[in-house]
Formats: C-alpha cells, sequence, structure tokens
C-alpha cells in the first residue's frame, strides 16, 4: 500500500475526509474555500444528512493527513482510509517528520 500526505477536512456528522482540491466530489459534497486569515479554511457541503440539506460545517480548518491510495483516487474516505497526522500513530509506518515542511 502506498500512501499520500494531503490537506482534508472532516465532516463533523459522519466523519468523512475530504481531500482539499478534489472538490466537487463523486458523492456530491463540495468544499468552497472561505479562508482569510493566515491558515486555510473551507466550507464543507456534505449530503450525508439526506440529498436535499446538506450539512453545512463552516469554517472547517483542513488538516495534514495520510491518506491511503484508494481514498485518494475516490477524493475523500473515512476514518480507516484517512489518518490525521497530529493525531499521532503507534503503528504509523511513516516517518511524520519527512512531511512536517507541509505544516505551516
Ligand atoms: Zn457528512
Amino acid at each position: 500500500m502506498s500512501f499520500r500526505i494531503r490537506h482534508c477536512v472532516e465532516c463533523p456528522q459522519c466523519h468523512t475526509w475530504y481531500l482539499v482540491g478534489f472538490s466537487p466530489y463523486r458523492n456530491r459534497a463540495y468544499l468552497v474555500r472561505t479562508g482569510t486569515r493566515s491558515f486555510d479554511e473551507y466550507t464543507l457541503y456534505c449530503f450525508c444528512q439526506g440529498a436535499d440539506s446538506p450539512n453545512v460545517c463552516r469554517w472547517a480548518e483542513a488538516k495534514a493527513c495520510e491518506v491511503s491510495k484508494s481514498a485518494h483516487q475516490r477524493g475523500y474516505g473515512a476514518l480507516d482510509e484517512i489518518w490525521l497526522l497530529e493525531r499521532g500513530s503507534r503503528e504509523a509506518s511513516v516517518d511524520i517528520s519527512r512531511y512536517l515542511h507541509l505544516q505551516r
């Protein structure tokens, strides 16, 4: 398995992680950049609550995540496909220090 480091935004309802730059997504969710400050912030529209009323998550902060190949091809993924780097993992197979240049 190969992994990539990407910035992702999480839907707080269904805990799906969306990769920044892949919007709109195949499940109709989409991401709008709203950040005006020094870090990236987004508004996420996720249809996990039903097709008619998107779950709107405002000011979601993009976070550096380790993304599996399948999730990267899809543009989003579940918790078992995308791992938040800052959360830390004892089983991490990737040396996180190699990716510190991605963090601001
Ligand atoms: Zn959702």
